[in-house]
């Protein structure tokens, strides 16, 4: 079936249908973490979002260049130009260098991407070892006449950019005295508004530990301006796809978008997408606030990574998701349900893992309905759950789910994996299951010990009978 994919574009505020730029791979780009300390799970939310996109877009058949950078220098404590340099806050917190703070913490989120099963980016390009990039695209603005240069920075200005607010739809005064919220750093700036595309190791930055020499006198980069100089680097001019969250809408993207349409002359992204936050009663989850909870202490409440990543399916990327502890148990339950399910329909067909047999076509269809719309995954697993209660032959039921877990993620074929008992677990479990049928408990339950005693236990699930390694 050839449905278009329709996407909702921020830039447009409604959805789009998907037309690539050309025949070869999606530039797909998404702004990636700054690595200053551990990402909690709304950070992951993020990321395991981006990945529902990744895949369905592999799924239709796309074939995509991914790219996420590693922020290790320049994002201030504020999106903005003011505050402290995250990674050098970091390194004063730790008693390590910015390098070594990178390192660790890019670490701990490769760890814990791998352990949600998010595809791998085809580059992971990192700030700090992009400096010339950026310094190359700083000049072009400059020989332009688009940025400008204070005694403590390079600037950005607003006021020369073919239309600044088209993203944020903000009117210029509005972004102006949101931009002059925070302390006034530069009495130099012309408009508040005006961002930072180099800050010069001078006044409050004085003592940046990180710092490179630039034309313009020694310093490090704005945040916004190295996305700008990476995604040109790996994408070119323009890609098909960008991606980051809400919060990135009126600052970060929409200075990404007049810097680099600026000195490049063509669009940045011809689609933008916003993932939408996770919250707890209703604020963001954030370290800030007490509730950024990081991977590592959902494991240590007994629940797995794709429990998590299970709970993120039940809500659409464009609307918020609320976090709590009762909706992390009935994802772990939900995630439970469906394992057993799948391990069903593989006894049940005796079908070897890794070779289903036929995909059903009108469940398929069903599926690619929804995926198709903007990527709606709750809806698409909602066909799952449909197909798993059909009439149809269990050996198309389970190949179909495994087709869908293609997008999901959800290691289903573990699920099989795990069912795979020895022969002759598998035959006394069989020879139970027939005691059963003829209500011969007793003689039942004897064979329930003697499965025991081989290492496995028996679960009465449904129609069949779950094996569990003890
Ligand atoms: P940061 O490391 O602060 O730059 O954040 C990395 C990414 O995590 C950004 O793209 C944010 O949009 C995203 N993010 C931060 N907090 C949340 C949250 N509560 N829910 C969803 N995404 C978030
Ligand atoms: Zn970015």
């Amino acid at each position: 079936m050839v449905l278009d994919l329709k996407i909702y574009n921020t830039l447009a505020r409604s959805k789009e249908k998907f037309k690539p730029l050309g025949p070869g791979k999606i530039k797909f780009y998404q702004c990636g973490p700054t690595v200053y300390w551990t990402q909690h799970i709304g950070n992951m939310r993020a990321v395991v979002c981006a990945d529902f996109i990744i895949r369905t877009l592999k799924y239709l058949g796309y074939d995509i260049k991914f790219v996420r950078n590693y922020t290790d220098v320049g994002h201030l404590t504020s999106d903005e130009d003011e505050g402290e340099d995250k990674m050098e806050k970091a390194a004063k917190r730790e008693k390590l260098s910015p390098r070594e703070i990178a390192e660790k913490y890019i670490k701990i989120y490769e760890n814990d991407t791998r352990a949600l099963n998010i595809i791998e980016p085809s580059e992971k390009p990192k700030a700090s070892e992009h400096i010339q990039e950026m310094i190359e695209m700083i000049e072009i603005l400059m020989d332009k006449e688009y940025a400008y240069k204070t005694d403590l920075a390079v600037y950005f200005d607003v006021s020369k950019a073919k239309d600044y607010t088209k993203l944020s739809k903000q009117t210029l005064e509005e972004m102006s005295v949101g931009a002059g919220k925070g302390e006034v750093a530069d009495a130099e700036k012309r408009d508040p508004a005006d961002f930072a595309l180099w800050f010069f190791r001078k006044g409050k930055h004085e003592k940046a530990l990180q710092y490179w020499p630039s034309p313009w006198g020694d310093g490090f980069p704005g945040w916004h301006i190295e996305c700008s100089a990476m995604a040109k680097k790996y994408l070119g001019a323009t890609m098909d796809i960008h991606m980051g969250g809400v919060e990135h809408i009126s600052i970060h993207h929409t200075n990404e978008i007049a810097q680099s349409e600026s000195a490049n002359n063509a669009p940045l992204a011809n689609y933008w997408i916003h993932n939408e936050h996770l919250v707890v009663d209703g604020r963001k989850m954030a370290k800030s606030e007490g509730t950024g909870y990081s991977l590592e202490e959902i494991k240590e409440k007994n629940f797995s990574p794709v429990a998590l990543r299970y709970f993120f399916t039940q809500a659409h990327y464009r609307s918020k998701q609320n976090f709590t502890w009762e909706a992390m148990e009935s994802a772990r339950n939900g995630l439970k349900h469906l394992y057993n399910q799948v391990r069903i329909l593989h006894l049940d067909t005796g079908c070897p893992s890794g070779h289903p047999v036929s995909v059903n076509e009108e469940y398929k269809n069903k599926f690619i309905e929804k995926i198709s719309d903007d990527f709606n995954i709750p809806q698409a697993l909602a066909v799952a759950q449909e197909l798993l209660k059909a009439d149809l032959p269990d050996k198309d039921k389970l190949a179909t789910i495994l087709d869908f877990d293609k997008v999901f993620g959800l290691k289903l074929a573990d699920a099989m994996a795990f069912a795979e008992a020895p022969k002759e677990v598998v035959e006394l479990a069989k020879k139970r299951e027939a005691m059963r049928k003829e209500n011969k408990w007793a003689e039942a339950d004897i064979v329930r010990e003697q499965i025991k005693n081989l290492g496995y236990e028996i679960e009465d699930a449904g129609k069949g009978y779950v094996l569990k390694k003890i």
